[in-house]
């Protein structure tokens, strides 16, 4: 399997799915929850997954066809859009598996992978214009900080900012190994024998701005907890504190108005196991409600 679902026992014991319901899966990638969502629903139940990226959602259709599940190239931030557009209603529940598959980080050839050499682009979306390329040769030094700071919470972001202005002074930084060569001369040498590769934050900070995932983020929960029917459920698996730090605070809003119960007080992980067959588990944290 080129994707391994992140706690797909979770997202089904919070969803929930039955016999002739409907989901939404705004991130649907090789459809590693959607396809068991599908089975629960069948034969009445539809599932609309939406996908970014063009070349993920190509293999995800060369895999299944079937007409219950509506398959939209597009972005979670046009949630409300893309669900009238299909005529999806009622919703009764919506799943977003955020980040970006393994696929995308090894096989993808777009840079997102500081193990790898391939070109600095890190688009998601192939049709958008901004590169990490043009990030990093061409946004001034301080917001090249702030994105450090901001997104990677890196904690050497100035001295790597400054850095990558002095290298690409003379050269244009065109490649991920470049750009690692570029943060080693930053980093104190003990860093570069870390556990966490010493780019790691960079390249997830490059990652957020070329793709608006912060933002997207922000704009599609509000659509999710709207299209929602009453007594649908919400599941958000996120990958970072950044990520987190968002859904929690839209959950805990949420629950304030009594828009949304919620049914996770604190975040639910993956259990030993799972991080054993699949480490990109490790640092998955799922939030779950109830729409009031
Ligand atoms: N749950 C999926 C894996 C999802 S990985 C599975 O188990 O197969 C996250 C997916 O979200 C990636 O395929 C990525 O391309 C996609 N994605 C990222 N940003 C998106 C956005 N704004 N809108 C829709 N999909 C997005």
């Amino acid at each position: 399997m080129i994707h391994k679902p992140v706690l797909l026992k979770e997202v089904l014991e919070y969803l929930k799915p039955k016999a002739g319901e409907n989901f939404i899966d705004c991130t649907v990638g090789f459809g590693g929850h959607a396809i068991p969502i599908l089975k629960r629903i069948m034969p009445n139940g539809r599932v609309l997954g939406i996908e970014l990226d063009e070349a993920v959602l190509e293999k995800l259709q060369s895999q299944i066809s079937n007409k219950r599940l509506i398959l939209v190239q597009g972005s979670y931030a046009d949630l409300e859009r893309v669900a009238k557009k299909n005529n999806f209603y009622p919703v009764n529940g919506i799943l977003f598996d955020l980040g970006i598959s393994s696929w995308q980080i090894e096989k993808s050839g777009r840079g997102f992978s500081f193990l790898r050499d391939e070109p600095l682009d890190m688009r998601s979306d192939k049709g958008s214009r901004l590169t990490a390329e043009e990030i990093v040769n061409q946004w001034p030094e301080k917001e090249l900080v702030r994105i450090f700071q901001e997104y990677g919470e890196e904690r050497f972001a100035r001295r790597i900012a400054d850095s990558i202005c002095w290298v690409r002074k003379n050269s244009l930084i065109k490649t991920t190994q470049q750009l690692v060569e570029a943060v080693q001369r930053a980093v104190p040498a003990k860093y570069r024998y870390r556990r966490i590769h010493f780019a790691t934050r960079i390249f997830q900070a490059l990652r957020i701005a070329v793709n608006d995932e912060l933002n997207n983020l922000k704009e599609a929960l509000p659509q999710a907890l709207e299209i929602l029917k009453k007594d649908g459920r919400l599941t958000v698996i996120s990958f970072h504190s950044l990520e987190d730090r968002i859904v929690k605070n839209f959950f805990r809003e949420a629950a304030r108005k009594d828009f949304l119960k919620i049914l996770t007080k604190k975040p639910v992980g993956p259990d030993l196991e799972e991080i054993k067959l699949n480490p990109r588990s490790r640092s998955a944290k799922l939030r779950a409600g109830v729409k009031i």
